[in-house]
């Protein structure tokens, strides 16, 4: 038999014990493989001919060599409050070694009870685990940083959700699953010594240079806060809303996780709120940079006692760095913004410029992605939407300003084609992949998938909004 190419590590099972569990995965007796994904699989250095037929390795029935299965602790700020939670559903094979020497996280999510599942049934069902593949690989696709998705397999039991629905597993790839909400749990109930071992680990992790630094702890927040800050303007950029942005959902890697109640928004308009749960719209697109900086504030008040021994010296060289984030996410967000629009240099007139064409777009419920897309065809003419006389006197301001960069317009074409994807997972679209997944007919999701590996190429079959706009749509939590 080929060899699978697994190349395990266990280094977080060398923290304290109180940041994991051993647990064995549930063993499903017959899964069936629904998606698996050949190029990442490659690029894993692990051997696609003999794990796309092994849907036992991805459902835990089988163990892959090397593996030894923990379910981590974490908390979370959920909706601003303190919880306990930890993979309720999830086991962690081991860190897989890549080619390059990069490593990655192997997690399971949907495979079985473990002690942090509180009162879930520690299952998953299939249309949410093709939804995080879906939305995932897009992400990838569109440069956006992301946890992946390497298989969603079948377990073949019913899982119970009101209704009774086919149970699936979905192997998820990440740089690594240490989140803000670890650290709120290592600092509500851990030592000092527990806490510092957590940084040092995600130090050596993800920032090793700044292990020899005097202010390492601090320097980790700055770093942690740079990632968030640069993640978040690209979410804003291609209107990503998140959904759940809980301490225990955002990663120290700057890493997108767990796609809950997320979505793409279609028509333009900063209130939209997609999950649920979320009444009183806490996690609505345009709340997501602010988000951003209280989630990195908790972070902030758990390693305070590592940034400095005296607390208020400790606190004041915090708040500079959510500080530095807010910054930060400005300068991201509008050097994005300018990309999108085709420009090059920069100029004072230029947040202005996004602010006014913004307005316009939502004034005229203006579809979010297509117009940043026509406009990248409209440097010379006005675009069908774009026709209205209101949005004249704009187009004439950014005409002017691109002339001014460039002598041929093309260039500012084709700037902005790069920019400014024509294919975005559209709820639309997402959902009646599903549907047809449900009832085994793989093609629409097949077909969808490898439009969305291409973001930036037109196509006419994925880059339509849904003809009714105007029906309302809901995204759930823990499916
Ligand atoms: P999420 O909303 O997916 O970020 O999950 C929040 C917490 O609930 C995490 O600790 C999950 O592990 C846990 N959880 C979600 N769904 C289940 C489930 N079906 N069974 C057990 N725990 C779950
Ligand atoms: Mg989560």
């Amino acid at each position: 038999m080929p060899t699978e190419g697994w190349n395990f590590e266990h280094t977080y099972a060398e923290l304290p014990q109180m940041f994991y569990c051993n647990q064995r995965p549930a063993a499903p007796r017959a899964p069936q493989m629904v998606v698996f994904n050949h190029t990442l699989a490659g690029s894993l250095g692990l051997n696609p001919g003999a794990l796309e037929d092994s849907p036992e390795v991805f459902a835990g029935s089988v163990l892959p060599q090397g593996a030894s299965p923990i379910s981590q602790a974490y908390a979370g700020y959920q909706f601003g409050h303190f919880a306990m939670l930890g993979d309720g559903r999830a086991v962690l094979l081991g860190e897989h070694s890549a080619p390059d020497s990069r490593k990655f996280d192997i997690q399971l999510k949907g495979s079985g009870r473990t002690p942090y599942s509180r009162g879930g049934d520690g299952l998953a069902a299939l249309s949410p685990m093709l939804r995080e593949y879906i939305i995932s690989e897009a992400m990838f696709a569109l440069g956006i940083p992301t946890t992946r998705s390497l298989a969603v397999v079948l377990t073949g039991s019913n899982v119970n959700r009101g209704e009774a629905l086919q149970g699936a597993i979905l192997t998820r790839v990440a740089s690594s699953h240490i989140r803000v909400g670890t650290f709120d749990y290592a600092s509500a109930y851990g030592s000092k010594e527990d806490l510092q071992a957590l940084a040092d680990y995600s130090i050596l992790r993800h920032f090793p240079r700044l292990a020899g630094e005097k202010s390492k702890y601090l320097l980790l927040l700055r770093e942690v806060c740079r990632r968030q800050a640069s993640l978040i303007a690209k979410w804003q950029l291609v209107g990503f809303i998140h959904g759940v942005m809980n301490t225990d959902n955002m990663t120290i890697s700057g890493e997108t996780i767990d796609y809950g109640p997320c979505a793409f928004m279609d028509t333009y308009s900063p209130d939209t709120v997609f999950s649920s749960i979320d009444t009183y719209g806490r996690y609505a697109y345009k709340n997501q940079p602010a988000i951003g900086a209280w989630n990195l504030s908790r972070f902030a008040q758990s390693l305070l006692p590592l940034i400095d021994e005296n607390q208020d010296r400790a606190i004041e060289l915090a708040e500079a760095e959510i500080s530095g984030y807010l910054e930060l996410y400005d300068e991201f967000w509008l050097a994005g913004m300018r990309a999108k629009l085709g420009l090059v240099s920069e100029s004072g007139e230029d947040l202005q410029l996004v602010t006014e064409l913004l307005g316009l777009m939502e004034m005229h419920k203006l579809d979010y992605t297509n117009t940043f897309r026509w406009l990248a065809l409209a440097g010379r003419e006005a675009k069908a939407p774009l026709e209205v006389a209101e949005f004249a006197p704009w187009l004439e301001k950014w005409r002017s300003r691109l002339s001014r960069e460039y002598r041929n317009l093309e260039h500012a074409v084709e700037l902005m084609k790069k920019h400014n994807p024509a294919v975005i997972p559209r709820n639309h679209r997402v959902e009646e992949a599903l549907a047809a997944a449900e009832h085994d007919d793989l093609t629409v999701m097949q077909s969808l998938l490898s439009a969305l590996i291409k973001p930036y190429e037109d196509s006419e079959a994925y880059s339509s909004p849904p003809e009714d706009t105007l029906r309302e749509y809901k995204t759930f939590c823990g499916t």
